[in-house]
């Protein structure tokens, strides 16, 4: 540049005097470019390399899987970025690339930190199987083995030892089925929806579940403020499912001669649906809880009567799928009442 410019200069006739001056200013000019495009433009960049660099390591170094040192790791390539702000600042685009990774490296981390929850809710999940199946196997067994080491040709004790193995087996069946329900419901989020008139369904359901109403000497009636021609709108085997474990769960947690009522109302756009009983209720501060896969509230109870502890949580699931929660009114002693809604 500065060659060229002296060639103009003397093609021009300039003075020795005006080519030198010219020729310190263009230097001048030079040096300081040179120092503020170093400044300014690559030290920054040398330094957010530097930390894309560090963010790759940190992926590199760390155990597979291992979510918890991947995030501090990141942590703290994000604290040391956003100490910077102001040295980043003074150059448009290069503040922008800096905005950009600072945001690409906390949605890692958001990232990260989803999946480390899932892990834990994962690991959980087959502690919590594994417990609910070693039970009924263990029962199994132990009568299999008392079986064969003689007590088959004892009168007294075989039928039972037999019956325990029988009702343990009958665990076991819906355990698995819940299992298998929960899974589906998570893999295959698919539902097909339709119009269907709601008082034949529900009567259809009652009329299935009227024989385990007898046997528990409850009564189990439907309560309906809607014509028969009032529609709602879901998918109705997985609705159908909704109303047996709900009413199921009223069958079970109501002592003999209670009463469960099916309700039917309905508003503007929806119809409610209402499943009480005048049970044992539930304590307050167990409410939120309930449709956590495996809570129970009375463990032995539940656990004897059949419950997988998973019943709720797939009436949970299922509604949410149908874009409706689920309300629970209980009192203990008293009894209790489930609500939810679908479109009409
Ligand atoms: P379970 O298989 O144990 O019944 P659920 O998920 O269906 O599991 O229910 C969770 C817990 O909520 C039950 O263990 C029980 O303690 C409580 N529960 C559910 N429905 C009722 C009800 N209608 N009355 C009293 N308690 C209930």
């Amino acid at each position: 540049m500065i060659l060229l410019l002296t060639f103009f200069l003397i093609i021009f006739g300039s003075t020795q005097e005006v080519i030198f001056v010219v020729i310190i200013i263009s230097l001048v000019f030079f040096i300081l470019s040179f120092v503020f495009f170093n400044l300014e433009i690559t030290d920054k960049l040398d330094f957010l390399n530097n930390q894309i660099k560090e963010i790759t390591e940190t992926d590199k170094f760390t155990i597979e899987n291992n979510f918890e040192e991947k995030i501090t790791g990141l942590n703290k390539v994000l604290a040391e970025l956003t100490a910077k702000e102001k040295y980043f600042k003074t150059n448009r685009e290069i503040f922008e690339l800096y905005n950009n990774l600072i945001l690409t490296l906390k949605r890692i981390i958001n990232e990260l930190n989803t999946a480390k929850i899932f892990k834990i809710n994962r690991n959980e999940f087959l502690g919590n199987v594994t417990h609910e199946l070693r039970t009924p196997i263990f029962t199994i067994q132990l009568s299999l083995e008392t079986l064969l080491d003689g007590a088959i040709k004892d009168d007294s004790v075989n039928m039972d030892f037999l019956k325990r193995a029988l009702s343990q087996t009958s665990r076991l069946r819906e355990l698995v089925d819940d299992l298998i329900n929960i899974s589906r419901l998570e893999t295959d989020m698919k539902i097909s929806k339709r119009y269907f008139e709601i008082l034949f369904f529900v009567n259809n359901i009652v009329n299935e579940l009227s024989e385990l109403s007898k046997n528990k000497k409850v009564k189990l009636t439907v309560e309906s403020e809607v014509s028969e021609k009032t529609r709602a709108f879901g998918d109705e085997e997985r609705l159908k499912q909704v109303i047996i474990n709900l009413v199921d769960n009223a069958i079970k947690y109501t002592n003999e001669d209670g009463e469960i009522k099916i309700g039917l109302r309905k508003t503007d756009k929806d119809v409610i649906i209402s499943i009480s009983d005048n049970g044992v209720g539930i304590p307050k501060d167990d409410l939120p809880r309930i449709f956590e896969r495996f809570y129970r509230v009375d463990k032995t109870r539940s656990r004897d009567m059949g419950g997988s502890g998973l019943g709720l949580s797939i009436v949970k699931h299922i509604l949410e799928l149908h874009k409706s929660t689920i309300k629970v009114e209980s009192e203990e002693g008293k009894g209790t009442k489930f609500e939810f809604n679908l479109p009409s």
